[in-house]
């Protein structure tokens, strides 16, 4: 139910976790990150409130610069561990954080499935991160693309994959989504209050648009690829 995420040059944990709390008021039954740390994509992610998470991460932090975090609203599955988010495929290497439904997941599932992919959980999520990894051939972005045209519904995604461990993609169907550009650092965020303390310079996604985050810049295109420009949308008030 509500989506943060990180590229920049300060650990992202806290960052992603304080995003998160101010996303609250959405609701969430469950909580979970996604950072690429010294091993590679790492996630830690439990059902419950945002404080059993931050117990679970207090003893093994993620230590990284990158990140994704999400809560979630349970709409297929039940609220369990295996059901929070990030979701991963089967090689690990892939990540998603989710906002929306997948309507048409059974039948994507269950191609995969024939495919031999395995599925640990119950979402409609999960089925996100293996299209990618399906999709992927060296280029994340056309990936995420070709993933989200098989897809039906409404989505808000982040997406890392330990391949491009210096991009951060996001994109927007029917679920709100916006972008955070700082000095050398750059968020995604379901709504503004998660990462207003950080930057006050916004870029808001419209359906069908998709941002790709470096440290240095922010790439803004459609679903289709092409690139597109916006207006920055200042802030001017406060929390
Ligand atoms: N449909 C997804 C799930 O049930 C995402 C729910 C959400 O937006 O939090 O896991």
């Amino acid at each position: 139910c509500g989506i943060v995420g990180y590229i920049g040059f300060r650990e992202s944990q806290p960052i992603l976790l304080e995003g998160l709390k101010k996303l609250e008021y959405r609701g969430y039954d469950s909580a979970g990150i996604a950072v690429y740390t010294e091993h590679g994509l790492e996630v830690t992610k439990t059902v419950g409130r945002l404080v059993n998470l931050e117990n679970r991460l207090s003893g093994d932090p993620l230590r990284g610069t990158v990140g994704i975090g999400h809560t979630r609203w349970a709409t297929h599955g039940k609220p369990s561990d295996v059901n929070s988010h990030p979701h991963t495929d089967n090689s690990l290497k892939f990540s998603v954080v989710h906002n929306g439904i997948i309507e048409n997941y059974l039948e994507l599932k269950e191609e995969l499935m024939h495919q031999g992919h395995r599925f640990l959980s119950e979402t409609d999520t999960e089925v996100i991160s293996h299209l990618i990894s399906v999709e992927y051939d060296g280029d994340i972005v056309r990936a995420v693309q070709r993933a989200v045209k098989k897809m039906r519904g409404a989505f808000a995604l982040g997406v890392l994959t330990e391949y491009e461990p210096d991009r951060l993609v996001a994109v927007r169907y029917a679920s709100p989504l916006i972008i955070g550009v700082g000095d050398g650092e750059k968020y995604i965020a379901s709504d503004i209050p998660a990462i207003l303390e950080h930057t006050r310079d916004i870029y808001i996604l419209n359906d069908g648009e998709m941002a790709v985050l470096t440290r240095d810049g922010v790439e803004l295109l459609t679903i289709e690829g092409n690139f597109i420009t916006k207006e920055i949308f200042h802030v001017d008030w406060d929390l």
